[in-house]
């Protein structure tokens, strides 16, 4: 199956999570939303897939405004000696999802096809988020495993 295919899976998945927890309808649509998105998760293991395409670039924006974030909350401005660690902590972060792609990237459909990753997924998912986002998470990431016709518990 090729992304698209697993984001409509993902999103159909997704209704039906946020038909389970009657959340309200703006909540559904997220949550349906984040569901298909997360139908791409599994794929991460694969050069050439949307999901790894979309990660390259948020990863380092994502690091650099979490250093941002978590090191300039005291003052409104940041200091030099600041900016400095921000750098550093913002290039530690890409540099290490880089090497772990790069040197331990998992063989397609091997450990991230597993209803154990699904799990690990919807755990950090909940701890960055809420229940209902990590339902919505492992109803997605299980959707592609379904649709790979990939199941294995790890
Ligand atoms: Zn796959």
């Amino acid at each position: 199956m090729n992304w698209p295919e697993h984001m409509f899976v993902g999103a159909l998945f997704g209704i039906i999570i946020a038909l389970l927890l009657q959340t309200p309808a703006v909540d559904s649509a997220i949550l349906v939303a984040f569901a298909s998105v997360s139908a791409l998760a599994p794929d991460i293991d694969h050069d050439s897939s949307k999901i790894r395409r979309i990660s390259n670039i948020t990863v380092p924006i994502a690091a650099f405004g979490f250093s941002f974030a978590s090191t300039c909350t005291e003052s409104v401005m940041c200091t030099l000696e600041d900016l400095r660690s921000v750098i550093i902590l913002g290039l530690a972060i890409t540099g290490l999802y880089m090497i772990v792609l790069t040197f331990f990237k998992p063989r397609h459909r091997g450990i991230t096809h597993t209803i154990f990753a699904a799990l690990i997924f919807a755990a950090f998912i909940y701890i960055f988020s809420d229940l209902n986002f990590a339902f919505a998470g492992f109803a997605g990431y299980t959707s592609h495993l379904l649709a790979d016709k990939h199941i294995k518990l790890a």
